[in-house]
């Protein structure tokens, strides 16, 4: 369901009376302007997506024409805010798995048989794949899918071992035959394929972020899911982007209370990967089937219950949260304390809280 909300904040708080506003209004009418936060919502790739940005209106500098800037205001957050969705909605439909005629399912129809011309976004999200998946060792790695796909989670589908040790071969980035130069994919087993899950809400959020600051937005935020993109900070206060518990017991009454922490942030994207986001327990062993599939075992990932990365990309910041709640607390801090201007926080499922190097642990002394 789609939502609407929006704040009327005028930049003067000045609480006088009418009179005294208005006479303020024609002595400095010069300095009032309209500004406003817009906030929309809508369902895409399978989870809640979002943009939220504070418009200013330079042209409102007469207050006799308040109400026709104010349209003109209104109209211009709407538009943003229907690109922003039209750019969510194009990702979805070309990455998608579960639309039999987007791209991804295109070439996971074909490509075992014939090399596939992907195009050139589609050519730098298979670049970026391979990328991560040789920085972590293959803990991330796109042909997970090739037993993901057994997976039903609103259903509470898991494959069985007869099914997960025939489909490990066909896992792994040297099942996949890229040809960089000519843009063509193939598939070198025929159980091979692929998905993009792991980071195309990183990318979609970047996509977002980047029209709206094309469009002068200043302070704002687009949304996926687990992903996140920040444009600016928030009016003069950094964004605080909170790390839910990812163990909530339901008796948290409010948003604080839901979270571990909270990260003061500006101009980044954040990315978290959670156990707690799409999963089922099975009843058989008790033990928690969830979304993260670690590609050596095709079952999902223990030991790390939530990873959130942070950085200037968030088409770096999904991708690798994926992949460090593959690797664990040590490689997974080894890899994030190697790369630049990224930071990670990461929960064990014995509750202890990690940080990389770049973090000071707010209970250290
Ligand atoms: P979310 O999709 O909820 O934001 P993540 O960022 O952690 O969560 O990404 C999980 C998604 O990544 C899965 O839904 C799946 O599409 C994909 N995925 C799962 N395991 C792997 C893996 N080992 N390598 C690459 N992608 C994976
Ligand atoms: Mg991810």
């Amino acid at each position: 369901m789609e939502s609407l909300t929006k704040t009327p904040i005028f930049r003067s708080k000045s609480k006088q009376p009418a009179m005294w506003t208005l006479l303020l209004v024609v002595l400095f009418s010069s300095q009032f302007s309209q500004a406003e936060w817009f906030h929309k919502t809508w369902p895409i790739m399978g989870t809640e997506t979002g943009a939220r940005f504070w418009l200013d209106d330079p042209n409102f500098s007469d207050p006799t024409q308040q109400s026709e800037a104010l349209k003109a205001q209104q109209q211009k957050a709407q538009e943003l805010l229907e690109l922003v969705r039209q750019e969510m909605h194009r990702i979805d439909v070309i990455y998608s798995p579960y639309i039999d005629t987007s791209a991804l399912s295109k070439i996971n129809a074909a490509a075992a048989s014939t090399p596939q011309l992907l195009s050139q976004e589609f050519a730098a999200l298979v670049d970026k794949a391979l990328w991560v998946s040789q920085a972590s060792g293959g803990a991330f790695d796109i042909t997970y899918a090739s037993v993901g796909h057994l997976y039903d989670y609103r259903n509470k589908i898991a494959p069985g071992d007869e099914d997960i040790s025939k489909t490990l071969p066909a896992i792994g980035s040297d099942r996949l035959l890229w040809d960089r130069k000519n843009r063509t994919l193939a598939f070198t087993h025929p159980l091979v394929k692929i998905d993009l899950g792991g980071l195309a809400k990183g990318y979609a959020v970047d996509r977002g972020a980047e029209i709206l600051r094309h469009h002068g937005i200043k302070h704002g935020s687009v949304n996926a899911g687990g992903d996140t993109a920040l444009i600016g900070d928030n009016r003069g206060r950094p964004w605080f982007v909170g790390v839910k518990n990812p163990r909530l017991t339901g008796e948290e009454k409010n948003w604080q209370e839901q979270q571990v922490l909270k990260l003061p942030l500006i101009n980044e994207a954040i990315s978290t990967s959670g156990d707690y986001e799409r999963f089922f327990i099975d009843e058989q062993d008790g033990k928690r089937v969830h979304h993260i599939i670690n590609p050596r075992t095709g079952k999902s990932s223990n030991g790390l219950i939530s990873v959130s990365v942070f950085g200037p990309q968030g088409i770096n910041t999904d991708p690798l949260s994926t992949a460090i709640f593959v690797m664990g607390v040590e490689k997974g801090l080894n890899l994030i304390n190697s790369i630049q201007s990224y930071e990670a926080v990461l929960i064990t499922d014995t509750g202890k809280v990690l940080y990389s190097d770049g973090l000071v642990d707010p209970n250290a002394n």
